[in-house]
C-alpha cells in the first residue's frame, strides 16, 4: 500500500495538560491548551482517567449547557450516565459511544451512575468536541447512543492492527453512527510488530491520541508514547503508524480526523459560536431558560 500512498509528515507531538473538570473528576487535555486552541474541526480532547475510585468517590459533569457543536464520549471502564433537558436518557458502559449534537441547545448531567458511585472502580473514558459549521450551529438537538456490540471491528491483513470504527471507515469496514460533517474516530490497537496504513480524507486535518503503550508516526518514524497526541500535516493520502518488533505491549490509540470547517471561532466555556454576539445571545437565552429542563421524570 505504501507505493500507492502519500505519508502525512508528523507536525508536532503535544504533551497532554493534568486538569480537574466538572465537579472534580482528573482528565488529562492534550488541547485545547496555549499554541493549540483547536485542530479544525475538534475544539477539545479529554482523556478521563483512568482512574480508580473508592465507594462513594467517584464525580462527574451535574447539569451543565452546551450549544454549537457536538460532544462524542466514548468509555473503556466504569459506567456513566446522561441525561438531558430534550428528555434523552442513557447509561454508557465499556465500549458504548454516545454522540451528542448540542446544537441549539441542551442541558445536560454526565455522571457515574448510582450503582458505580456506591461500588466504586476504574473510569476511563474520551470527550471529544466537533465544532458544527455556522449553518448547524443552531440546529435541533441529536442524540445517538451506540452500544460496544454495535461498534464494528476491522482486522489488518496480518492480524496485527484491530480498529473499532466509531466514525468513518478502515480497512473497508464502516461506521454505524452518522456524524453531521464526516469525521473519521478509530480505536487502534497495534501490536508489537505491527505497521498500520490508514487513508484519511484529502485535506483534513488528523491527529492521533496515545492511550496505552507506545509508536512510530510517518514515514520519519517520529517517537510518541502514552498521553501525547501527535499532530499529522494535512498534506498526504493518510498516516502511517508502527511499533517496533521488540516492543514490550500493544500501542493503543485514538486516530482521529475530520475536515476543518475554517470559519471564525467564539468560544466562552460551554458555548461556541461564530462570534461574540451569538456568544452573548447564548448565554442571554440560556439565564432565561430557553435551554429547557432535565425532565424530573427521567432522573
Ligand atoms: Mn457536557
Amino acid at each position: 500500500m505504501s507505493e500507492n500512498i502519500s505519508i502525512r509528515a508528523v507536525a508536532g507531538v503535544v504533551q497532554s495538560l493534568h486538569q480537574t473538570e466538572g465537579a472534580g473528576f482528573e482528565v488529562n487535555r492534550p488541547f485545547p491548551r496555549h499554541g493549540i486552541l483547536q485542530v479544525d474541526p475538534f475544539l477539545l480532547l479529554d482523556e478521563m482517567g483512568p482512574s480508580v475510585h473508592g465507594p462513594g468517590e467517584a464525580s462527574g459533569a451535574p447539569d451543565h449547557p452546551h450549544r454549537g457543536f457536538e460532544t462524542v464520549t466514548y468509555l473503556l471502564a466504569g459506567e456513566m450516565e446522561h441525561h438531558d433537558s430534550q428528555g434523552n436518557h442513557g447509561v454508557l458502559r465499556e465500549g458504548d459511544v454516545q454522540w451528542m449534537t448540542a446544537g441549539d441547545g441542551v442541558i445536560h448531567s454526565e455522571m457515574p451512575t448510582r450503582g458505580f458511585q456506591a461500588r466504586g472502580g476504574k473510569m476511563h473514558g474520551f470527550q471529544l468536541w466537533v465544532n458544527l459549521p455556522a449553518a448547524d450551529k443552531r440546529m435541533r438537538p441529536r442524540y445517538q447512543d451506540v452500544a460496544a456490540t454495535r461498534i464494528p471491528t476491522a482486522l489488518g491483513k496480518d492480524g496485527r492492527v484491530s480498529v473499532r470504527v466509531i466514525a468513518g471507515e478502515a480497512f473497508g469496514v464502516r461506521a454505524v453512527i452518522d456524524t453531521r460533517i464526516p469525521i473519521t474516530y478509530l480505536h487502534a490497537t497495534l501490536q508489537p510488530g505491527a505497521t498500520w496504513e490508514q487513508p484519511l480524507p484529502a485535506g483534513s486535518n488528523a491527529f492521533a491520541y496515545l492511550i496505552s503503550g507506545s509508536g512510530l508516526f510517518g514515514a520519519e518514524k517520529t517517537g510518541a508514547r502514552k498521553s501525547q497526541m501527535v499532530v499529522f500535516d494535512n498534506q498526504g493520502d493518510g498516516v502511517r503508524i508502527a511499533v517496533p518488533d521488540d516492543a514490550t505491549e500493544p500501542l493503543s490509540l485514538l486516530l482521529i480526523a475530520g475536515k476543518p470547517l475554517a470559519e471564525p471561532l467564539a468560544r466562552y466555556g460551554p458555548f461556541v459560536m461564530n462570534t461574540e454576539r451569538e456568544i452573548v445571545e447564548a448565554i442571554e437565552d440560556y439565564r432565561a431558560g430557553r435551554f429547557g429542563k432535565i425532565p424530573v421524570e427521567i432522573r
